[in-house]
């Protein structure tokens, strides 16, 4: 799973093979077995979404300190 969060404080996620932001995810969001599809692979992609576990986990994608 890839979740990306963006400058404006939403949080994505985001196709595992190309990293194109597919849907907004918030903290009462939850999906299971759903089909995202990706426009830019073209194809589809079973996601499973639980929102609180996600924004408990400590900021997934943030960018590392220090990294340029
Ligand atoms: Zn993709």
């Amino acid at each position: 799973m890839k979740i990306k969060n963006t400058a404006d404080g939403s949080t994505w996620f985001c196709c595992p093979s190309c990293g194109r932001k597919l849907f907004k995810v918030m903290q009462r969001t939850q999906c299971r077995d759903f089909p995202a599809w990706c426009r830019g692979c073209k194809r589809e992609i079973i996601v499973n979404i639980d929102g609180k576990a996600i924004f408990a986990a400590d900021a997934p994608c943030a960018p590392q300190a220090g990294a340029s």
